[in-house]
């Protein structure tokens, strides 16, 4: 039996089509996940279909989030590294992590989806790195959560094969063990159909914590299973000088060298690059993850945005992670994403629409779904988010849709992964925030000595 979803009373539509139309009125069809029809004014009688009353509000393509480490949510705000740069940061982490297992990656994960959803998030990547005492069940258990939340999840597989004065021993996996565990993930998890929630990427997670062979041999795994590649890139002045420091070459020359500067690539980060490097990132038509929180949280810098869209690359956007953040909520990052551009270069420097864009249809393009996502248009699948157009943080607004940015970023009213109502006038269809909370507060806990 065919399941219909109708959702009506869309006060406004926002397509993220070629076009980018804007519908008045509108309302969306879909029958088992696909969108079968869009249209404005008198709605369908349709029998048997689930009905949804936007009541007014906006409807978008759902956000999608294009990097986050979940687990750091159990450290938010960790004051021993509250005004930490980067690899500071990153050295204040690691203790916690020692006394990190798989069930901290599910309830993080849990509790990162659950803010992620809440925000209009309905594709997520997360970038787990953490296999304290071994490789096994940690991501499973994201994949599990992420079932159970029914968003489309993407796993960034994340790997270490090299000490430093951040990771020691037993941070690090070991190159073969690394592939390996890659290699038994993507079998179990990654399904290539158009129609997926669940896929595998190969993410060896910066050049300063893994070796020139892993990333080679995680680019060789990769066009053998065709699977697109993530690692940190251009965070920091810090590390273009300590990769010049440490191997003579720059981070994107690793990356060449390795095979890496390709389609099907997306970096996080990407602030750190001269010009030539913007050119080639973007004839390569690779991606760039945005963070633009964690990056004025930890004073990296400013992402070159319009310079890599202009060159050719796709810039999408990502919350990166929860003790660098210190939240998950998609649209607010947005709207960073919209004022941080703004700062560096200035009122017309970015539109609301251009955020929008960021945050929908050109994250659907960096992780490669955009034949299938990131737009509201028949023959894609039905991921919406719907926001009030009317409430307390935008009351008085003149433009509803730019006033989702300008104004206080908000909660979804409604959200639709895949046909189905996730979210249903703020609330969860089936998920009990409460006992999860409790169980991520007790974790955090233990996590953080107390
Ligand atoms: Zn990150």
């Amino acid at each position: 039996m065919p399941q219909t979803l109708l959702i009506h009373n869309l006060g406004y539509l926002v397509t993220m089509n070629d076009q980018r139309s804007i519908l008045r009125d509108a309302h969306v069809v879909s029958t088992d996940g696909r969108i079968e029809l869009i249209g404005t004014g008198c709605r369908p009688s349709l029998e048997g279909a689930i009905h949804l009353d936007a009541k007014g509000g906006i409807g978008l393509p759902g956000l999608v989030n294009t990097h986050h480490h979940m687990i750091q949510n159990l450290v938010r705000s960790w004051a021993p590294i509250a005004n930490e740069p980067l690899y500071g940061w990153l050295k204040g982490l690691t203790p916690v992590w020692r006394k990190a297992r798989p069930a901290d990656a599910r309830v993080a994960t849990e509790v990162a989806l659950a803010e992620l959803m809440l925000s209009g998030c309905t594709m997520t990547v997360d970038h787990h790195y953490v296999f304290v005492g071994g490789s096994d069940g940690w991501i499973e258990e994201q994949f599990d959560a992420a079932r159970q939340f029914g968003i489309r999840f993407h796993s960034a597989r994340g790997a270490m094969d090299t000490t430093s004065e951040i990771y020691q021993d037993w941070m690090v996996e070991g190159l073969d063990a690394a592939l390996r565990a890659m290699e038994r993930l993507v079998d179990q998890f990654h399904d290539p159909s158009p129609a997926s929630l669940s896929r595998v990427a190969l993410a060896p997670v910066a050049i300063l914590s893994a070796s020139a062979d892993l990333y080679r041999e995680s680019a060789r795994l990769a066009g053998d299973r065709g699977l697109r590649l993530h690692t940190h890139c251009g965070e920091t002045q810090a590390e273009r000088e300590r990769a010049l420091r440490l191997f003579g070459k720059l981070p994107m020359d690793v990356l060449r060298s390795a095979g890496w500067t390709r389609e099907g690539t997306w970096l996080a980060h990407g602030i750190h690059f001269n010009d030539e490097e913007v050119a080639e990132i973007g004839r390569q038509k690779m991606g760039i993850s945005h963070c633009p929180t964690c990056n004025m949280r930890l004073g990296s810098g400013i992402c070159r945005v319009n310079d890599l869209r202009s060159a050719g690359a796709t810039v999408a956007l990502g919350v990166d992670g929860s003790a660098s953040n210190d939240s998950g909520h998609l649209l607010a990052e947005a709207r960073q994403a919209l004022l941080l551009t703004r700062v560096a270069h200035g009122a017309g420097a970015m539109r609301v629409s251009d955020a929008l864009e960021i945050a929908t249809r050109e994250g659907a393009k960096c992780l490669g779904r955009e034949k299938e996502l990131g737009s509201i248009e028949v023959g894609k699948w039905a991921d919406m988010a719907i926001f009030p157009a009317e409430d307390l943080a935008s009351s008085g607004a003149h433009d509803k849709v730019d006033a989702l940015l300008l104004c206080l970023p908000r909660q979804v009213s409604h959200l639709v992964i895949h046909g189905r109502v996730r979210i249903r006038e703020g609330q969860w269809v089936d998920i009990d925030l409460n006992p999860i909370l409790e169980r991520h507060r007790a974790a955090a806990r233990r996590l953080q000595g107390g």
